[in-house]
């Protein structure tokens, strides 16, 4: 038997689940989100301790049920110390709530994912940092900024070089903006100077908000409007240019958004995979799923993707798309990947070292490209738990490291082993109790953890696609007009999304100007 809906959206992640919240309340759709995971949150993913187990979206976890998690989100442990069964029999995890995927928002409470929570009158905290500390992967040493200070670890002319490139950024119109559109970060940056502390700097900073290593990857236009909003946003990168959410953690933003869907009437099957999309002639007719129940048809003339289009192909033939758009996605788009460190210890590192607990620090180029890196290699860390106390056991704290690296070096255990042996060696040089106070470590690679990229100059394949009726996209890696990264891009593509189906102007509802 057959289901009728106004529309059905793939996928339970931050992209399918705005979607489904505006729809469903705001546009009164009666909306179907079909997600393949027992879980709702897709890359916002998160776990907390309890016992010998881990809980997820109120569900128990063994060890093999928290693997099985991190594959959906394109993950796997690259090391863990002790090994995973004890981690769990010990219950070494127990009051410890970490993430597998999205584990810091841009810009606190006042980036996308604020704008769109307060928005849908669902706010949540999300305390960001209060301080930014660089520090010298060859001294190891430690330099708190100051806003308008200056960087301890240059030369006076690096310093007024890296400012003078800060302000540009910052001061940048429109029109400039749209040229810098069209190149790479590192073309913007090397045309600029050949400084090359300034080069590392910069680069690292533009790698946390990219999660990409090597700047001739990255769009220029991207980062900067990023970094240009802290102007409107009142906010730096000394002050909540990063939040993260309290306990259980980001899955939690799924999980509000997901009632929120229910209590306006729509309905979410987790557990239910789209296998096919059917079609009428060009326009869209419905889905077939494989649930619980055996393969089951729903029928909407409107359907949302929400799936990074390197993965789509599973469901949605090749010859649906443009020609031109496969040809791209199969020879030039490139998925943007993560190493990230979770370790907890028995005393607050920061504190200790006084500097301000809520600091993120930053470690530019640990690793020079020379090594066979694909470009110089950054650590950005920050202590979620002296953020928020809930995220950690009493007298307890972890600290988080996120690292990019490319697919292929995520692959190479001998390129991640380098990276983690090094990055603990510099931290525990700058943190000298840091090697006796560690009670345990995570590390994970995920090679798709902010989606499929098309190379600099191209934007990212937009909402609709010619010849496809009824067949929206939406999600961090879509949108012409989607600028930024990570869960910004997953609500900006959304908000374009709707405003496409409904003829609706969301953008500018839920965006202040500086975010649009
Ligand atoms: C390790 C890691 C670290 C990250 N760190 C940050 C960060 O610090 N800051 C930041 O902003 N972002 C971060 N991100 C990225 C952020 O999590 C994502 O950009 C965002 O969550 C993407 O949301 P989405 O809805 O576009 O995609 P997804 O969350 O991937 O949602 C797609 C959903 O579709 C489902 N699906 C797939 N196939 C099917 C099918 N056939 N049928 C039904 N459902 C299907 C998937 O299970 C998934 O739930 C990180 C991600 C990872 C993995």
């Amino acid at each position: 038997m057959s289901q009728q809906y106004d529309a059905i959206i793939i996928g339970a992640g931050l992209a399918g689940l705005s979607v489904a919240a505006l729809l469903a309340g705001e546009a009164g759709k009666r909306v179907l989100v079909l997600e393949k995971q027992d879980y709702v949150g897709g890359r916002l993913v998160s776990f907390t301790g309890k016992g010998d187990r881990l809980v997820l979206n109120g569900k128990d976890l063994d060890v093999k049920a928290y693997e099985k998690i991190l594959a959906s989100v394109y993950a796997w442990v690259a090391r863990s110390e002790p090994n995973l069964d004890t981690l769990f029999s010990e219950r070494m995890l127990d009051g410890f709530s970490f993430e597998a995927g999205g584990h810091a928002t841009f810009w606190g409470t006042r980036g996308r994912v604020g704008c769109l929570l307060d928005y849908l009158k669902e706010p949540i905290p999300l305390p960001g940092n209060e301080g930014f500390s660089v520090i010298d992967p060859e001294s190891s040493a430690l330099y708190p900024m100051e806003k308008g200070g200056r960087y301890g670890w240059m030369s006076d002319e690096s310093n007024r070089i890296a400012k003078a490139l800060l302000r540009e950024m910052a001061m940048a119109d429109e029109e400039t903006m749209k040229q810098w559109d069209l190149i790479s970060f590192g073309k913007w940056l090397n045309d600029r100077t050949d400084d090359r502390k300034v080069y590392e700097f910069l680069a690292a900073v533009a790698s946390i908000h990219m999660v990409m290593g090597e700047p001739e990857m990255i769009p220029a236009g991207d980062f900067i409007r990023f970094m240009r909003t802290a102007v409107s946003i009142g906010m730096n990168l000394i002050s909540g240019s990063t939040g993260i959410v309290p306990k259980p953690g980001f899955v939690y933003i799924g999980e509000r958004l997901a009632q929120h869907v229910k209590n306006d009437g729509g309905t979410i099957m987790t557990g239910t995979g789209v296998q096919e999309i059917v079609f009428d002639g060009e326009r869209v007719a419905g889905v077939i799923t494989d649930g619980p129940n055996g393969p089951q048809r729903f029928n909407a003339t409107k359907i949302v993707c929400t799936v990074p289009i390197r993965k789509i192909f599973k469901f949605l033939p090749r010859a649906r798309l443009p020609e031109a758009l496969v040809k791209q996605v199969d020879e030039q788009f490139f998925s943007v990947g993560m190493l990230t460190g979770y370790v907890a210890v028995k005393s607050n590192l920061l504190a200790d070292a006084g500097i301000a607990p809520k600091s993120w620090l930053l470690v530019p180029s640990i690793i020079k490209a020379a090594e066979g890196f694909i470009g110089d290699v950054d650590i950005i860390s920050i202590m979620p738990s002296n953020f928020e106390p809930s995220l950690a056991p009493a007298g307890k704290h972890v600290i988080a490291y996120s690292i990019a690296l490319t697919e292929g070096e995520l692959h190479d255990r001998a390129k991640v082993n380098r990276v983690i042996d090094l990055g603990r060696e510099i931290f525990h040089k700058t943190f000298p109790k840091m090697k006796q106070d560690t009670l345990w470590e995570i590390w994970t690679c995920s090679d798709k953890g902010f989606g499929d990229w098309p190379p600099p100059g191209s934007r990212r394949p937009d909402t609709t696609q010619p010849g496809l009726e009824g067949l929206f996209f939406a999600g961090d890696g879509y949108g012409a007009s989607t600028w930024g990264s990570g869960m910004d891009a997953a609500i900006h593509s959304a908000l374009y999304c709707v405003d496409a189906m409904t003829g609706g102007s969301f953008v500018e509802k839920v965006l202040p100007e500086y975010h649009r």
